[in-house]
């Protein structure tokens, strides 16, 4: 497995492998591996002919007073893992090599997509996504990216990014893998406190039950949120940032639940910040 730490010599790699007839295929991460981003690896390793995964914690997607500074980082175990589920190649670049000094060009997505749900609660965080991962597309060249439907929102916002800016490649969901309790996996899970560990189950069991109340025939969003935000409350350290539910195509508000929606939440424990969600169809 090939490690790269500069963008120029990614690229190199990359262009070579095209002009030898190879598929691309590239995951993003910001690293802290876990089966959930193991399961995007074992997609593009199914469905392309080389692997690219990107380990980055991307400064500029971070607000003030976030975790920045001690987002977990652990390089060495990330690769051995990698290894281990045949990456061909990790892009590891430093912070100066993607945003060298004065550096001043950034993508910017407007409108409801990027301004509701975390984009509401983390100022700036969406244009610091769609510019690193345009970044990463120009210098991995991918013909299929992957990205996890555990980051709901952002994966709509790249979707939409990659058809507006017509970005040539495809853009594949992973599904949400969870523990065997249900937790959403996460980086930010090494966070919790045992106590805390055991009380973000509700996260999951509040999402669940709005999926079987809806299957039972309720169609009022907001009595759905109010089932889920009394479930959640019943967790003494749970502090609800926001419990919404949208349109899934585009986020767009509904009256009621018909067709295809999104039903998304970020509630803090502690300083963790944790996000879940479930896609509904009726
Ligand atoms: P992150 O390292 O948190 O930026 O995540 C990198 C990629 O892995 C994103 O596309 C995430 O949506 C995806 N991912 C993170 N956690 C999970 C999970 N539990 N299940 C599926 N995909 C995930």
């Amino acid at each position: 497995m090939l490690i790269f730490e500069t963008a120029q010599a990614m690229q190199a790699w990359c262009k070579q492998q095209k002009k030898a007839g190879q598929t691309i295929g590239l995951v993003p991460t910001m690293g802290y591996l876990h089966q959930g981003h193991l399961s995007l690896v074992q997609e593009a390793r199914r469905q392309c002919d080389r692997v690219v995964v990107s380990i980055f914690v991307n400064p500029i997607q971070f607000g003030v007073g976030e975790d920045l500074d001690k987002y977990p980082r652990d390089l060495s175990g990330d690769c051995q893992l990698l290894e281990e589920a045949q990456t061909d190649a990790v892009f590891a670049p430093s912070a100066r090599d993607m945003y060298p000094e004065a550096y001043a060009t950034f993508v910017e997505m407007e409108g409801t997509i990027t301004n509701r749900l975390c984009g509401a609660s983390r100022p700036g965080h969406f244009r610091g996504v769609t510019t690193v991962v345009s970044k990463l597309f120009n210098i991995c060249l991918p013909d299929q990216a992957f990205f996890g439907q555990k980051d709901a929102q952002q994966v709509l916002v790249i979707e939409k990014m990659v058809r507006e800016l017509n970005f040539p490649l495809e853009i594949v969901r992973v599904p949400i893998k969870r523990e065997a309790d249900g937790l959403a996996m996460s980086s930010r899970n090494v966070y919790l406190s045992s106590e805390q560990r055991r009380q973000a189950l509700v996260l999951s069991q509040a999402l669940q039950q709005a999926g079987a109340i809806i299957g039972q025939g309720e169609r009022d969003p907001a009595k759905i949120i109010a089932g889920m935000q009394t479930r959640i409350e019943s967790a003494p350290e749970a502090r609800i940032d926001y419990i919404e539910i949208y349109r899934a195509e585009d986020l767009a508000d509904i009256k009621q639940i018909e067709g295809k929606v999104l039903i998304a939440l970020a509630v803090k424990f502690g300083n963790t910040r944790l996000i879940d969600n479930l896609l509904v169809e009726v």
